[in-house]
């Protein structure tokens, strides 16, 4: 008689420190530093210093490298996408999850169970990351950012045909872009040479190691000039790409006449693009919106459901009703980002 797979929830569990699992010995994105951690991908909030050994894709133990330094994690091991490593009797894998470049969903196979740990993903297709493969699994544990059915991210494109045609509009206006450093950041540099805009972008400080970065693991950009240091007139109609929390701050007083956008899934939300001073709100987000979030529920299968950070009660609500065993675990550090 075949042996019953073990349910989930003996071998995973959540603890002080995020989610643990037992057998293998391992937490998934700690939010302090441990012995054994896997993380899912470079944000601040999920890849955190100071752990003691760590399990990442190379780009993201690259990243880890160039915002940490030495700090990064005492041992720092690579797996490709889809390469299998076991430990403790727990088979880990890695598969892409489409948010930045190297993010992954940690997917775990223990005596005839699978779980799979999303990481923060998205579904639609971005130039800069491998897309999102959908894992059929026993337990999905999920994020949801933009868990509320208000969250309907629209195409890309339209977004950044949008910001192109303002640059059109007013072209002598300098157009300053609030962006993510890891990831939104080339994701715009990306969709915009894709539009066919090939002139230099112009980029703060504060943007440059990571976007560098990205080139030199294959992720063509285009050109880009650092904006310190440029004459103020040479920016005029040019596009600056800066943190967003350089829009309102002393160093972009000194852009000529700026019209300032900000590149995130929260410009969905008008109030929101209101009070941080934004004109031209872009809906560009790295995190699957309320659509996404539930095709991927339908998509990899799983009987159980557990929603890591984000608005969660929306998502269990529809996962309930819609048959599945799901439940919020609230873990703390998580950042809304973007
Ligand atoms: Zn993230
Ligand atoms: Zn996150």
């Amino acid at each position: 008689m075949p042996i019953a797979a073990p349910r989930p929830e003996t071998w995973m569990r959540k603890t002080s420190a995020g989610l643990y699992c037992e057998p293998g010995d391992f937490y998934i994105d700690p939010s302090r530093p441990i012995p054994r951690a896997v993380i899912t991908h470079g944000h601040g909030d999920h890849a955190r210093p100071g752990n003691g050994h760590v399990l990442a894709t190379a780009q993201t133990i690259a990243i880890m490298r160039a915002r940490y330094n030495e700090n990064a994690g005492g041992a720092l091991q690579p797996l490709r996408y889809d390469e299998t490593l076991t430990v403790g009797g727990v088979q880990v894998r890695l598969a892409p999850a489409g948010h930045v470049l190297g993010s992954a969903q940690i997917v775990l196979d223990y005596r005839g169970s699978r779980v799979v740990v999303s990481g923060d993903y998205k579904r639609r297709p971005d130039p800069t990351c491998a897309p999102f493969e959908p894992q059929n699994c026993d337990l999905f544990i999920t994020e949801a950012t933009f868990g509320l059915p208000v969250f309907r991210h629209p195409p890309d494109d339209q977004e950044i045909d949008k910001f192109l045609h303002s640059l059109t509009l007013f072209p002598e206006r300098c157009h300053l872009v609030g962006v993510s450093a890891l990831g939104k950041c080339q994701r715009v540099l990306a969709l915009l040479r894709r539009s066919g805009y090939e002139e230099p972008v112009y980029l703060h400080g504060g943007l440059i190691a990571l976007t560098e970065l990205y080139e030199n693991l294959g992720v063509a950009l285009g050109p880009v000039i650092p904006a310190t240091g440029v004459m103020r007139e040479a920016l005029n109609g040019r596009i600056v790409l800066a943190p967003p929390g350089a829009l309102a701050d002393v160093w972009s007083r000194r852009l000529p006449d700026p019209l300032v956008a900000l590149a995130s899934g929260w410009m969905r939300v008008r109030q929101r693009a209101k009070a941080s001073g934004v004109e031209l709100p872009l809906v560009i987000s790295d995190h699957a919106d309320w659509d996404e979030l539930t095709a991927t529920l339908g998509d990899v299968a799983a009987d159980e459901i557990w929603i890591t950070h984000g608005r969660e009660e929306a998502l269990v609500h529809y996962a309930t009703k819609r048959g599945y065993r799901a439940r919020a675990l609230a873990l703390t550090g998580f950042e809304e980002d973007e």
